[in-house]
């Protein structure tokens, strides 16, 4: 999404547009989307800054951290940028305070948010999906997905203990 900061009004602008998710990605990030990446924005002008503020929704196929599956999740994210125009000649001495780490800048009189819109995708995906809050995973010793079936594992370990107590009792 591009806005021409020329044609933003005193008013604002409310922009929305629906974009392909693979268009803001990498091939080698290989992503999954399972719908378009939904942008919601409204736009405002204060002097020569460019306020953006809305949300980023989207639908991505994920791998289950527990039991490998894949699955669907559905993420939303905050977008509140400022934007300032580049300046021409970048001032070397000015230290990189905090506070501008918030500030993007925009050139010739054009703010492209596709960077900041992939920026909020990957800071809002979880680092462990799971395909269910009580997925029960994968069974540690013979693999078997435990949300399908039920494995003995657990159980002959104890019958193993069992015998051999039993054993010793002899
Ligand atoms: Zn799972
Ligand atoms: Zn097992």
């Amino acid at each position: 999404m591009k806005v021409i900061v020329e044609d933003i009004p005193p008013e604002g602008l409310h922009l929305q547009s629906s974009e392909e998710g693979d268009s803001f990605f990498r091939e080698e990030e290989k992503l999954s989307f399972r719908s378009p990446v939904k942008i919601d924005v409204r736009v405002a002008k204060e002097g020569n800054k460019v306020l953006l503020s809305g949300t980023v929704e989207t639908e991505l196929e994920l791998v289950c951290s527990r039991c490998l599956e894949p699955c669907r999740h559905s993420l939303s994210s905050q977008l509140d940028l400022i934007y300032y125009p580049l300046p021409s000649k970048i001032e070397g001495e000015r230290e990189l305070k905090e506070e501008d780490l918030l500030v993007s800048y925009y050139r010739e009189g054009m703010v492209d948010i596709r960077e900041e819109v992939r920026e909020s995708i990957i800071l809002t995906l979880p680092l462990k999906p799971l395909c269910r809050l009580e997925c029960r995973g994968l069974c540690p010793h013979c693999g078997r997905n435990l949300n399908e079936e039920k494995c003995k594992c657990g159980n002959e370990q104890i019958d193993f203990r069992m015998a051999k107590l039993k054993e010793l009792l002899k």
